[in-house]
């Protein structure tokens, strides 16, 4: 008998499991509203041009080699990762006070930030969103730290908490690390507005809170990069530490080519370069050292200016489409009359909605229509199109109907 015989099977991801399940149903009308990824008007998956182009200038270049990267990382890649979410003058970087490590993308990065806290930082809470990503709570569970949550969303209004966040923020223990949704908050779409952002500032620095940014929408939720990335350097302008942890899978589409980076913002460059050597400890046992080819990809776009430029012009139409569907669903329901207010579908931002729907109406419209997301009834925009929003208002006006 096998040693392994009494393993008992382990649930699909609540999120990828969406996924499998799609695949497994016949119907030609079937919709996958579950991924977090881009598809294109044709539903199709998209390549950025500009990583055709920096694809084909790696692959022309005779010289490079597949030797390791260092453990942190490409170091050119690492730089331009940190001007891109604190800006091109930010001071901290002149200053020399932020490391910056590459990551196995955005979970890598909040990964190696978690383990890094849980062995040197002196609080060991961690405030997460309620909701939040589901994978939040077991990334920084797994890291060795205690997580905690802070009220966010409000159902009855389809939109922030803010006196809840506020409280629940205030009455934290001083020196509690607070993860935060830089822009386009997953799954609700719901952010806070620049003044409540300076609000949750002031807040957090006068109790010591240490902000953990989670950004891996920079560029995607307003189709601007610097709009997105102005919490994080909020936080970054009072002089204050914090950790931010990016992605490329969206705002690249380079989601399987798994590139992220970890920075922490730190008091000096002293403290900074200390800090950079323990991470290093931190991943040398977990992976050795990133992958070299997605990495070269960002920072061959990143560092020439007519890549970058292009990069800025695609990246908003990704998210101009993303808009343009939340219009489209909204005017489908308004024209179908569909009871209730919909309006939250063309407030939200990112690449989710946050319906509203309940998980019995997100049963319905699976079986019924062939229409897949996850049970807490939020659907990606990026997986609609003109032609299929006509078949999901109709499946959304029955559920409620
Ligand atoms: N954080 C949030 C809020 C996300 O929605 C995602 C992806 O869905 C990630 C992090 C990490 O994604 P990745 O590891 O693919 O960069």
């Amino acid at each position: 008998d096998s040693v392994f015989a009494h393993i008992v099977r382990a649930p699909e991801d609540p999120i990828l499991g969406v996924t499998v399940a799609y695949n497994k149903d016949p119907s030609p009308v079937k919709l996958n509203l579950g991924v977090g990824a881009y598809r294109t008007e044709e539903g199709k998956p998209l390549v950025l041009n500009v990583v055709r182009q920096a694809e084909q200038q790696l692959v022309n270049d005779r010289s490079r080699v597949k030797e390791y990267l260092p453990i942190v990382g490409l170091a050119e890649y690492n730089k331009l990762s940190a001007k891109l979410i604190l800006g091109a003058d930010s001071p901290a970087i002149q200053e020399n006070r932020v490391t910056t490590v590459q990551c196995l993308s955005g979970t890598g990065s909040l990964r190696v930030g978690g383990e890094f806290l849980a062995r040197h930082y002196h609080q060991l809470t961690i405030y997460i969103p309620l909701p939040t990503w589901g994978n939040h709570p077991k990334i920084f569970t797994l890291a060795g730290l205690s997580v905690k949550t802070y009220r966010y969303y409000d159902p009855a209004t389809r939109g922030l908490d803010f006196q809840g966040l506020l409280e629940d923020l205030g009455s934290a223990p001083s020196g509690a690390i607070v993860l935060l949704h830089a822009c386009a908050h997953n799954p609700t779409g719901v952010d806070p507005t620049i003044q409540q952002w300076e609000q949750i500032r002031q807040l957090m620095r006068s109790k010591a809170l240490l902000p953990f940014f989670d950004s891996a929408y920079q560029g995607f939720a307003s189709g601007s990069l610097d709009a997105d990335a102005q919490p994080v350097r909020m936080f970054v302008a009072d002089g204050g530490e914090c950790l931010v942890a990016q992605s490329y899978a969206k705002n690249m589409g380079l989601y399987g080519e798994r590139v992220g980076a970890l920075s922490i913002v730190c008091k000096s460059a002293d403290v900074a370069s200390r800090v950079e050597s323990q991470l290093k400890l931190v991943i040398r046992p977990m992976y050795s050292s990133p992958p070299i080819h997605g990495a070269s990809i960002v920072a061959t776009i990143l560092k020439d200016r007519n890549l970058y430029t292009e990069w800025t012009i695609e990246l908003k139409a990704m998210a101009d489409r993303i808009i343009s569907m939340r219009q489209q669903l909204f005017d489908a329901l308004r024209a179908r009359g569909t009871p209730g207010d919909w309006s939250h579908i063309i407030k939200q931002i990112g690449m989710f909605t946050f319906t509203g729907l309940n998980s019995e109406q997100v049963v319905f419209m699976t079986r019924e229509y062939h229409i897949y997301m996850t049970s807490d009834g939020r659907i990606s925009m990026a997986g609609l199109s003109s032609r299929t929003v006509p078949h999901l208002a109709d499946a959304i006006h029955a559920a409620v109907t």
